[in-house]
């Protein structure tokens, strides 16, 4: 603070001047002009100096996203943990804010603060949550920034993340160890807030992730108490839903993780193919058309033994099991009767097929992605070393397995990891 002093007393007019053209640049986001004027200044009590509202350069280059000039101005040994007089927000809370990953990367490199609070109290971190920001709560955790700091009303990360219905946020904090029932000054836990807010997902969310459904605030409203005087409805029944579901549950008769749809639609597949095989008896006699059958060998020719994992082969491949089935009964009465041993054979072979198929496809792996850490870190390093700043930009976390979801993965709740290559298996996640 006696340093900002000290330069105030000593700017002159032309400083002034010098200062006003870099700020302009700034908010009109001209990066390369910045980066020529600051090698070209070169003065790091000058380039620190605050101007606009009380924002340094490196403030408002964290803002805007200007990561190549905060960069060249840590490079030149700026304070990075410098902070605005009238909120105390650093560097790092405003690229957080802004959700520049790569700047709070250089601004942690250069020594930034993570557990540096502004005047309301709010970490880095909070701002992160705030924004839902997971690539940069992720890169902020995994350089050991405290999960479960609280702020000046005892809210954590983990209140914000709730309270602005980041849920993927709340998972991702959960997952790193927040505290999922710690309350603030009000008694309000996270899913408190969620409810607040109206953030059904989030209130999902940390209801799977095992939210304490009974604990009471300030005023002893649990959550769903908490709905109800609110007077929402759809939270109201959520919760009191998902209470009781989560109490049948204890007693063992009744499991949350129910089967899911798609689980289910392989087995079914299998049942009723076995049901139509049992059914064969009866029209084995059946002639089948020829024009179906060859209908059916150019479809059959499609489905190698790899078949793709996804149950939606699965209902493709019924489908025209049954079509055929249907077919065949229409057929009856219409073909020659020389036609039909060798039609039914054609058709008996049809069947075991389509039931070796089930059970490989049942029997398959989906494609999991292991669960290997994912180190942010090292990430960010290599990628800004080949400038690869869009893969940056583009970074996709899985907030439940915390690894790096590869392209067009998706994680599947039924299971509860992340799958590959299973495209149909992402409609519930
Ligand atoms: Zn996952």
């Amino acid at each position: 603070m006696s340093n900002e002093v000290q330069i105030d007393e000593y700017i002159d007019s032309q400083t002034t001047e010098k200062l006003t053209k870099l700020f302009q640049f700034a908010n009109q986001e001209k990066s390369e002009e910045l980066i020529s004027r600051i090698s070209e200044i070169a003065n790091k009590k000058l380039l620190s100096h605050p101007h606009s509202k009380g924002y340094t350069l490196l403030h408002v280059c964290c803002l805007k996203k200007l990561h190549t000039v905060v960069k060249a101005l840590l490079d030149l040994s700026i304070d990075a943990n410098q902070s605005r007089k009238e909120c105390g927000k650093t560097a790092l809370h405003l690229a957080c804010l802004s959700g520049d990953l790569i700047s709070c990367h250089y601004l942690y490199q250069s020594g930034a603060d993570l557990e540096r609070c502004d005047k309301s109290g709010n970490t880095p971190l909070m701002y992160a949550s705030q924004q839902g920001n997971v690539g940069i709560i992720y890169y902020l955790l995994q350089n050991n920034a405290s999960v479960n700091s609280r702020n000046n009303q005892q809210s954590t990360a983990l209140h914000i993340a709730s309270y602005f219905g980041n849920h993927e946020s709340v998972r991702l904090l959960i997952n790193l160890g927040a505290n999922i029932d710690v309350q603030n000054n009000l008694g309000m836990s996270p899913i408190h807030q969620a409810i607040e807010q109206k953030q059904l997902k989030s209130i999902e969310t940390l209801c799977k992730e095992g939210a304490n459904l009974n604990k009471k605030n300030n005023d002893h409203l649990t959550p769903a108490q908490y709905a109800f005087i609110l007077q929402d409805e759809t939270i109201f029944k959520y919760l009191s839903i998902y209470k009781k579901s989560r109490e049948i549950t204890r007693k063992g008769i009744y499991k949350i993780k129910t089967k899911t749809f798609y689980t289910i639609l392989p087995p079914i597949c299998l049942l009723i193919s076995l049901f139509c095989f049992a059914l064969l008896p009866i029209y084995y006699w059946a002639p089948i058309n020829t024009g179906i059958f060859l209908f059916y060998k150019k479809k059959i020719n499609q489905f190698p033994l790899n078949l793709a994992h996804s149950p939606a082969v699965a209902s493709f491949s019924l489908s025209l099991y049954i079509i055929g089935f249907v077919c065949n009964l229409l057929t009856i009465f219409k073909t020659t009767i020389i036609l039909r041993p060798l039609n039914s054979l054609l058709y008996l072979i049809f069947c075991l097929l389509f039931i070796y198929w089930n059970i490989k496809l049942m029997k398959m792996d989906p494609g999991f992605i292991a669960k290997s850490k994912f180190n942010i870190i090292d990430f960010l390093n290599e990628k800004i070393k080949l400038q690869e700043i869009s893969e940056i930009n583009n970074l996709e976390i899985c907030t439940s397995c915390l690894i790096r979801k590869p392209l067009r993965s998706k994680h599947d709740n039924t299971f509860d990891r992340c799958i590959a290559r299973f495209d149909h298996r992402c409609l519930f996640t």
